[in-house]
């Protein structure tokens, strides 16, 4: 069983089904990198109505992805997170990166605060020099905003994780303590931050109706596809409806599709689920599983097995999940306003 593609389905023909947009989608969140990758996920890209993607790419592969995808990509600065001084990374390395991100044009800077950033140093979460509070940090953004872009932050993570591996708080903060870090931010900012994966919180539309209440700046993308499938689906879907239709014009539409050569390579024993691709076929629905869901999540009234296997099932509840099993995907059929909205004229009126 392959974990993007559980069902066997067939996902260039399923593309066919979707309803006709009259206009492309906008992909605000992705990690596109790899020349064969790149093509492979044009393709399916393509196939899916998506006419513009945003790309946290790796400064040294712009030109690659640049080359194969030509003005269907835009460019989101991110640090160099192959280096193995990852306070500097995001420091004074991400101070020198971020106007060679503005020469290809990026328009946002990415401030990456997941939890698991606080392993980077020994100090606990309350002192810790990553925080998106600390003074190198907004030293970046200073930088960014001189440059005239605006910010992207990834900030929490699945409530599934800080019930497992964020179980020490002293270490990473509560879920909680990251939002009260990031409203600080938000003041301190005020130009336009899209926050990643649902803001951090899928599994609490409340939480995140406070958010946008309180800071007008603030705007969420629908990103990283398995984990927005497992808590979207968990909650009704005339909630779900109501949450996107009250902050229409506020939410973005993302995948956090990552494409790699190494998908094209990697042996079956890599234990790295998404890895597992080993054939252009495996890349391709690897990448196009995400449209599919998404879509399908979004548009249809769908209500049935997610195909593509989510492995928090297992971490949270090993004895009744593997690796290889997914949750149920409902989908919450928004209505076309509030669908094109999302997928398009959002994004085109913050980031044109
Ligand atoms: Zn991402």
């Amino acid at each position: 069983m392959k974990p993007a593609n559980r069902l066997s389905l067939n996902y260039q023909t399923l593309a066919r089904e979707f309803r006709r947009l009259e206009y492309p989608i906008i992909d605000v969140h992705s990690h596109i990198q790899g020349q064969e990758a790149t093509a492979i996920y044009s393709r399916a890209a393509e196939e899916h109505g998506i006419g513009l993607t945003y790309s946290m790419t790796p400064l040294k592969d712009v030109p690659t992805v640049k080359r194969v995808l030509g003005d269907r990509i835009e460019f989101i600065s991110i640090p160099d997170f192959s280096s193995k001084d990852r306070r500097s990374a995001v420091g004074e390395g991400y101070k020198r990166q971020l106007p060679e991100f503005r020469k290809h044009g990026a328009k946002v800077a990415k401030f990456w605060n997941a939890p698991r950033i606080y392993e980077a140093s020994d100090d606990p979460f309350v002192t810790s020099p990553f925080r998106l509070n600390a003074p190198e940090r907004l030293e970046c953004m200073k930088v960014a905003q001189d440059l005239g872009m605006i910010f992207m932050a990834h900030v929490g993570d699945p409530d599934t994780w800080f019930q497992t591996k964020y179980q020490d708080a002293n270490k990473y903060g509560t879920k909680s303590d990251q939002y009260e870090v990031f409203e600080e931010v938000l003041d301190t900012f005020t130009i336009p931050w899209i926050a990643a994966h649902m803001g951090g919180s899928p599994e609490d539309l409340q939480r995140l109706s406070g958010l946008l209440e309180r800071h007008s700046n603030l705007y969420l993308d629908c990103s990283a596809t398995k984990w927005i499938v497992r808590e979207l689906s968990k909650h009704r879907p005339e909630q779900v409806r109501a949450f996107f239709t009250r902050w229409k014009g506020r939410l973005l539409f993302g995948s956090d599709i990552v494409t790699s050569d190494a998908h094209l390579t990697a042996n079956s024993s890599t234990t790295e689920m998404d890895a597992k691709s080993s054939s252009a076929e495996d890349a391709y629905d690897l990448y196009a599983s995400r449209y599919w869901a998404l879509r399908t999540l979004l548009e249809t009234d769908y209500e049935g097995p997610s195909p593509i296997a989510d492995p928090d099932l297992h971490l949270v509840d090993p004895h009744s999940f593997t690796p290889l099993d997914a949750p149920i995907l409902r989908g919450c059929a928004l209505p076309d306003d509030v669908l094109r909205a999302l997928y398009r004229d959002t994004a085109q009126t913050l980031l044109r």
